[in-house]
């Protein structure tokens, strides 16, 4: 439904987005995560056909935005960031005129009523836009993306500046909206893509660092073997056996949990499995190792995790080799 191939845009010499590559498949829910600056948004717009691309290619149902404009565009809903709201049409006055713009082809009226009642608003179509509340205004917004009855919807930040009702409300209807439409929405926070998306493309300092599953993700970070045990001793003394365990990098107290014992975060040097040593050293000392894990990372510190490390690192962590440096070589010395 969309493929995106070495997708990269300069803005002056500034490259904000570099060597992008992702396909989509109908109706799919996608998330883009990432940082504020991270280019979320600037893919986006390419997307969309609003602003050029600098290098690569990008098709929508089979039609090169750069080449069919028109017919890529017919297939895509858009509400960027801030929706293009005329605030002194009432509600229905401005869908008709969006109508109107996008030289939609269905029954007028009908297609209207349909789009108000699907995301409630058919209460407040004689209201002027700016009297409305912002998750309304928020509404009309998705009204206007949802006109022409597009199959991809494109929603960057559908639900910043929102009071927690109405991001519930919001999220609810993105997944109404789901069930028929491909969707790709943006987000700088994670508990907002983990709620509505499976699949998450995180976008970090203008490329794409992982495309994956949020339960992937959060598995291969914690195959970083990191463990924790509780082992029934005396914690200063245990601090010191374990952390000379052949293969640990370093070892945190997490304190007393439960009477007499002690509980310990190990960390391996790079991808070693230290759980024999680690309980072989707590035996040879006369301890009880009373239970020994592997700290599952949450998908909020794969996050912050992969957006702190320095992109290369990721690509390690997540176990993708291709580090993309001929198409980088390509992109920097392009001319704008
Ligand atoms: P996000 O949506 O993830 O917050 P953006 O796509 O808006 O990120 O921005 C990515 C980077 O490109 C940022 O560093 C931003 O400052 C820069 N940028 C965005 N738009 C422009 C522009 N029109 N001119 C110059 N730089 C821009
Ligand atoms: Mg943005």
């Amino acid at each position: 439904m969309i493929k995106v191939t070495g997708l990269s845009k300069r803005y002056g010499n500034y490259l904000a987005v570099e060597d992008v590559n992702f396909e989509i498949k109908k109706g799919e829910i996608i998330g883009f995560l990432g940082p504020n600056g991270a280019g979320k948004s600037t893919i986006m717009n390419i997307l969309t056909g609003y602003l050029s691309l600098t290098q690569g290619k990008v098709e929508i149902d089979g039609f090169d935005i750069a080449e069919y404009p028109e017919d890529a565009k017919k297939r895509i809903g858009y509400l960027p960031e801030i929706p293009p709201l005329y605030i002194d049409m009432k509600v229905r006055e401005y869908l008709d005129f969006i109508y109107d713009l996008k030289k939609v082809k269905f029954p007028k009226k009908a297609h209207i009523d349909e789009i108000l009642r699907l995301v409630k608003i058919d209460n407040v179509q004689n209201r002027l836009i700016k009297n409305l509340s912002k998750g309304y205004r928020q509404r009309v917004g998705f009204a206007q993306a949802l006109i022409g009855n597009p199959d991809i919807l494109i929603l960057d930040e559908p639900t910043v500046g929102l009071d927690p009702k109405q991001i519930i409300e919001i999220r609810n209807l993105i997944a109404r909206l789901g069930k028929n439409h491909t969707i790709i929405l943006s987000s700088h926070i994670l508990s907002e893509i983990q709620a509505i998306c499976k699949r998450i493309i995180i976008i970090n300092r203008g490329q794409l660092i992982a495309d994956d599953s949020a339960e992937n993700l959060s598995k291969k970070l914690s195959s970083d073997r990191t463990l924790v045990a509780r082992i029934e001793c005396n914690e200063k003394d245990m601090l010191e056996a374990l952390s000379s365990v052949k293969g640990v990098a370093k070892v945190t107290s997490l304190g007393k949990k439960e009477e007499g014992t002690c509980d310990f975060l190990i960390e391996p040097e790079r991808d070693t499995d230290i759980r024999s040593a680690v309980f072989d050293r707590v035996v040879s000392r006369g301890k009880k190792l009373l239970s020994l894990s592997s700290n599952m990372a949450s998908l909020e510190q794969v996050f912050l995790r992969l957006t702190e490390a320095d992109n290369d690192e990721v690509r390690r962590i997540l176990g993708q080799n291709e580090a993309p440096t001929d198409h980088k070589a390509d992109a920097e010395t392009q001319e704008v």
